[in-house]
């Protein structure tokens, strides 16, 4: 029962996970989520201070 209990689980939240990222992330919050598909070293140090804390989605000005 634990198994299925976790199985069922992580399908769960991969599921909302990627409904999340898919459609509310490249949605209407883009513009806080844009610096995490930007591979130039440029706002590097920005997505790593964002990362580190508790306000990830919050981006530093
Ligand atoms: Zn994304």
């Amino acid at each position: 029962m634990n198994f299925i209990t976790v199985l069922i689980t992580f399908v769960a939240m991969e599921g909302a996970t990627w409904l999340i990222h898919k459609y509310i992330m490249h949605g209407f919050l883009w513009i806080l989520h844009r610096d995490h598909h930007d591979h130039s070293n440029e706002g590097f140090l920005k997505r790593t201070i964002t990362s580190l804390s508790s306000l990830h989605y919050l981006p530093l000005r």
